[in-house]
């Protein structure tokens, strides 16, 4: 009954919490709307860069290749479908609006003090959800929670992080964007496999398709 009373306080804390996300304007160079995944009620965070052109048009993060990339991962590591993902993990990003392009080619990097006003949006999900389990993906947002390292040093590891005063996992992918050939070349291709093992042995990625322990991807052991 506790756990029940619990799930609804941070659902309904969460639910605010995007509906006031997605009305952020907070940086003039960026391009609204904010990208949002919904208040999905994890104990697993991924973190995503930032949108590509495509996702504010369809209105969820991971909308385009890069997308189908992750989601192919997950789906032949885990038997994971692309909505079972969606709707089990809350999917948060280093920035939620799309930058722009970069006139060399390319979207534009966000600058960092676009990087710090998203932080807030991020750190806020960190303190409601608790997480036992951050994913960042790609290099701008590994670098969020661990010294910036070559991928070969980092990929295929676990990491325990302190934020805040709350204690997680954090277990890095690379960007599944076909911009880099990392993940598709040895030693990237052995350490991607290593890092999704680590991913679906942790004890927060108990989902009903694996163990029928519940909805929402809330860990019972936890
Ligand atoms: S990038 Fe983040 S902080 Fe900046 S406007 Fe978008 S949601 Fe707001």
């Amino acid at each position: 009954m506790q756990k029940r009373h619990c799930f609804f306080n941070i659902a309904k804390e969460l639910t605010e919490h995007v509906k006031k996300l997605r009305q952020c304007r907070l940086c003039p160079r960026m391009y609204p709307p904010v990208v949002s995944g919904g208040a999905v009620v994890s104990k697993i965070l991924l973190v995503g860069q930032a949108p590509g052109d495509k996702e504010p048009k369809i209105g969820r993060p991971f909308a385009w290749t890069a997308g189908k990339t992750l989601f192919r991962w997950f789906n032949e590591a885990a038997g994971m479908s692309e909505e079972q993902f969606r709707s089990s993990l809350y999917m948060a990003a280093v920035c939620r609006c799309f930058p722009g392009k970069n006139p060399a080619g390319g979207d534009r990097v966000p600058s960092p003090e676009e990087v710090l006003n998203c932080s807030a949006w991020l750190n806020h999900e960190l303190k409601i959800l608790q997480p036992a389990l951050v994913i960042p993906v790609g290099k701008l947002a590994i670098e969020q929670f661990l010294p910036l390292q070559k991928l070969d040093q980092i990929i295929g590891r676990k990491f325990r992080v302190i934020r805040d005063g709350h204690c997680f996992d954090v277990i890095p992918l690379p960007h599944p964007s076909g911009a880099s050939p990392w993940h598709r070349k040895e030693p990237g291709k052995s350490l991607l496999k290593r890092a999704l093992r680590h991913i679906i042995k942790h004890p927060a990625f108990n989902f009903p398709q694996h163990n029928k322990g519940g909805r929402y991807g809330f860990s019972t052991k936890s």
